[in-house]
């Protein structure tokens, strides 16, 4: 750790501090439907949620209003992610975030508007002077939706520091009403002793006694929930320690969880039997910060053979909590074995893996743990595959190039697949074509020829036009593309009109302007790209009535 390093962990660490013995601050909630049905620290697929959500009962534009007083930070437009999202700059030094919302209050939403049609652009990522627009607490600032990656209509909210824009777990700041305990459906118990990827040795999947005989090198998984009243949402739970003979040995709270360290839910968490598990035991790196009380890594060494006592508590935001208890003995003191393994890929140095056909550099601590794994090239699809029983998020980018025969527009054309995921390449030569990749996958080079698909939806294609009035000012298209769509402009009667792309629906919605100006022949025009370069042009006649 560099000197740098040091400091950022001592202030980052210093200003939580200063931060939570501060949060009794209460602010007013951000929607009026408080169903909380998603809390923070919550296992999402490759990522902690970072946020609280709301839920809107499957509709949108609900009110979204400001938690406190303050001023519009940042505003956001994009296909993906948080969709349409405002960042709200408070005096207390904390920062608001409200995402997936489907429009913006009148005095936000015409600065927006106006800043696309100037700009001719549908997305954007603008930082904002403290004085542009003042925002008074619980007035309204947007209205809620379904917009960027989202799975259905909900208000997301999240709570940041100013200063690092690390989200802060956000129940602490509102009076919440919560005396239900977490329910613990399941406890796991790990053998630590010889292996680097573990597996449960002992679960309630089995059925755990009271007494129990574990190896000498353990550690302690869970699968469980915490409600906020009886029949609410089963939400993640907040707090987990472990006691050994009433030494606290392992804590943990979802309290801060940083942007970039949100893969290590890859390490903190497994599916098994279709539940999710949590380890109480950290792998090789791991964020500091994440744990209170980390003993030897939370491996729980029985250094004799006698009986001891084992305590897990498990705790809720308003500190409910639920106890279990163990008597356990082991038969034999540890031993420490040599890990076995042909071939490693090291998460404190950097890695090189070399092969006839590709290369691929994986930068030191792009990983949080040692992985038994290795890329190998299947001739016959013409694939590189990774050996690994999953993918693997990065977290810094790795460097993969692939030896190839492409002539000129091939080249051009080339998009590499990894998984759900498309890259164009970053360089290419007459040999070789080199991609940035965010995770240790399998990969195959694709030549994309292919131009977006349009599909009307708002109309049936082969009648004369689309016959409109003022009452539908949005028209819906379906867009497919084998590859992902790059960018999307689209007119009417050759004037930039606004239109915002449901990336993972693959649905656009283009917004007429509010005076349609008529004349005897009227068209839409949709221009869309994908990220090989291939365009598609569709014009559609509209007829006014
Ligand atoms: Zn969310």
């Amino acid at each position: 750790m560099n000197i740098r390093n040091c400091f950022f962990i001592f202030l980052t660490c210093f200003i939580f501090a200063y931060k939570i013995s501060f949060s009794q601050t209460l602010f007013s909630f951000p929607i009026d439907t408080v169903d909380i049905t998603g809390n923070f620290g919550e296992i999402r697929n490759k990522h902690f949620h970072q946020g609280i959500d709301f839920s809107t009962k499957r509709k949108e534009n609900y009110p979204v209003k400001s938690i406190d007083d303050g001023y519009v930070y940042r505003i956001k437009i994009s296909p993906y992610g948080y969709g349409k999202v405002i960042y709200i700059h408070h005096p207390s030094g904390l920062l608001s975030v409200y995402a997936h919302v489907n429009s913006f209050s009148d005095k936000i939403q015409s600065l927006v508007t106006k800043y696309q049609i100037q700009n001719q652009i549908n997305e954007l990522d603008v930082l904002l002077k403290t004085d542009s627009i003042e925002v008074k607490k619980n007035e309204i600032i947007a209205f809620s939706g379904n917009t960027g990656t989202s799975s259905g209509p909900h208000l997301h909210f999240e709570i940041r520091d100013e200063l690092t824009e690390i989200p802060i777990n956000p129940l602490f700041y509102f009076p919440i009403q919560d005396t239900t305990k977490p329910v613990i459906e399941h406890i796991l118990f790990y053998n630590l002793s010889d292996t680097i990827s573990p597996s449960p040795i002992l679960s309630t999947f089995t059925k755990i006694k009271d007494t129990l005989l574990l190896p000498p090198i353990f550690a302690v998984g869970f699968s469980g929930y915490d409600k906020m009243y009886p029949k609410g949402n089963p939400n993640n739970i907040y707090k987990v320690q472990i006691f050994l003979d009433n030494q606290k040995i392992y804590q943990h709270r979802l309290q801060h969880i940083t942007f970039d360290n949100t893969m290590y839910v890859e390490y903190y968490s497994e599916k098994i039997k279709n539940k999710i598990v949590q380890k109480c035991f950290a792998p090789h790196l791991y964020p500091i910060y994440f744990y209170d009380t980390l003993v030897n890594k939370g491996r729980i060494i029985l250094s004799d053979t006698n009986y001891h006592q084992l305590k897990l508590i498990f705790c809720d935001e308003k500190e409910n909590c639920i106890e279990k208890k163990f008597i356990i003995k082991t038969k034999h003191t540890p031993k420490y074995k040599s890990i076995k393994a042909n071939s490693l890929i090291l998460c404190t140095q950097s890695n090189t893996i070399k092969h006839p056909y590709f290369e691929i550099f994986i930068p030191e601590k792009s990983l949080f743990n040692d992985l038994n794994a290795n890329f190998v090239f299947n001739e016959k699809l013409k694939k590189i595959q990774w050996t690994y029983s999953k993918s693997i998020t990065l977290k810094y980018p790795a460097i993969l190039k692939i030896k190839h025969h492409f002539n000129n527009n091939e080249l051009k054309k080339s998009v590499l697949v990894s998984g759900n995921k498309f890259y164009s390449p970053e360089n290419f030569d007459s040999q070789t074509i080199t991609f940035k990749v965010n995770e240790l996958n399998d990969y195959y080079l694709l030549v994309d020829n292919t131009p977006p698909l349009v599909k009307p939806l708002s109309f049936n294609e082969k009648k004369k036009g689309i016959i409109l009035n003022q009452n539908t000012p949005n028209l819906f298209f379906q867009i497919k593309d084998n590859t992902k769509i790059q960018s999307i402009k689209t007119y009417f009667n050759n004037q930039f009109c606004i239109s915002y792309f449901y990336g993972t629906k693959h649905l656009l919605k283009v917004e007429l302007p509010n005076e349609l100006i008529a004349t005897d022949e009227n068209f839409i025009q949709i221009i869309i790209t994908d990220i090989a370069g291939n365009t598609t042009h569709k014009t559609y006649k509209i007829i006014l009535k």
